[in-house]
């Protein structure tokens, strides 16, 4: 399976916001939305920087209740990994698993196309894995 059969099936919207949004902002949209990351986009509409709730965590432990003023471009992770739509779903795994992060968005050619969680890597191989256990249970009462 690939990042574009996730793609396929949990659809393609993606929750931004702007550098200049405050930690208050993103924490009522998370909260909303049930998200745990949202990407920040520059005018140009790049990605900038992604804010996760462990980002969030960070700054409240540094911050204190000021942490809600400070802006997404104080907080954010600027180095943010991408992976492309014809990656396996065990690659991207790998991937967040050696970066110890659960979010990576998907971009090809520049052009963002989505972003998928560790809950939906683990949703699809858990597909994956009952797929096969079915193909060889017919395997073998067919032998
Ligand atoms: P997460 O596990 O996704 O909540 O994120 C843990 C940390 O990794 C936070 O500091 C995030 O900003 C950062 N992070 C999340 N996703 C990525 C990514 N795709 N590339 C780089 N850093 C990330």
């Amino acid at each position: 399976m690939f990042v574009s059969d996730i793609l396929s099936q949990k659809g393609t919207t993606i929750f931004t916001v702007v550098p200049a949004t405050s930690v208050a902002e993103i924490a009522q949209q998370l909260s909303a939305r049930r998200i745990g990351s949202v990407l920040v986009l520059d005018v140009a509409g790049s990605v900038a920087g992604i804010v996760s709730e462990r980002d969030l965590v960070r700054a409240l432990a540094r911050h204190g209740a000021k942490a809600l003023e400070l802006e997404a471009r104080q907080v954010m992770t600027r180095d943010v990994v991408t992976c492309d739509p014809d990656d396996s779903i065990d690659s991207v795994m790998q991937t967040m698993t050696e970066g110890r992060f659960r979010h990576i968005p998907v971009v090809r050619r520049g052009e963002l196309l989505g972003l998928v969680s560790i809950g939906d890597v683990v949703k699809a191989r858990l597909e994956e894995t009952r797929h096969e256990t079915e193909a060889l249970k017919a395997y073998i009462v067919a032998g």
